[in-house]
């Protein structure tokens, strides 16, 4: 069933991640935890994200990973038509969605349980993590 009509979840043939350094890290302790976890500064406490060494607000190296409140708006998506993986194809057309969560930060993850032409900029959201592996989790986001 493809998204037009309203899907649902990633092929479970679909070729994962292989994330290094901290991107690994972000994707492990989701897998772990089965919480969205990202980068909090220890110093002025800005969520950041993707991963990062140091914080583009003060600039500190200090920081923790820290959970999220698994609870976002759509900020904007894109609809894909043609399937680099092969998994995807019977999918078609599907959206990948960027949400901001509640902390501020922007995250990419799969649309699920929505068609595609129902997808608003502000739709409120729900992270559900699919786990792939020890060391796996994608994200997909449910509306509310
Ligand atoms: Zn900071």
């Amino acid at each position: 069933m493809n998204q037009r009509e309203g899907h649902s979840l990633p092929p479970r043939d679909r070729i994962l991640p292989n994330p290094s350094g901290l991107n690994a890290e972000f994707y492990r302790i989701a897998a772990e935890t089965g919480t969205l976890n990202v980068q909090r500064c220890n110093d002025c406490g800005v969520y950041r994200h993707p991963p990062r060494f140091s914080c583009a607000h003060c600039g500190s190296g200090a920081w923790s990973w820290s959970p999220t409140s698994m609870r976002g708006v759509v900020w904007s998506w894109t609809i894909t038509h043609r399937a680099i993986d092969p998994a995807f194809a019977e999918q078609l057309p599907y959206a990948v969605v960027v949400v901001e969560l509640e902390e501020g930060v922007r995250v990419v993850g799969n649309l699920a349980g929505l068609a595609i032409l129902e997808l608003r900029i502000g739709l409120e959201v729900n992270v559900s993590l699919d786990l792939r592996s020890d060391n796996i989790a994608l994200i997909d986001f449910i509306p509310r």
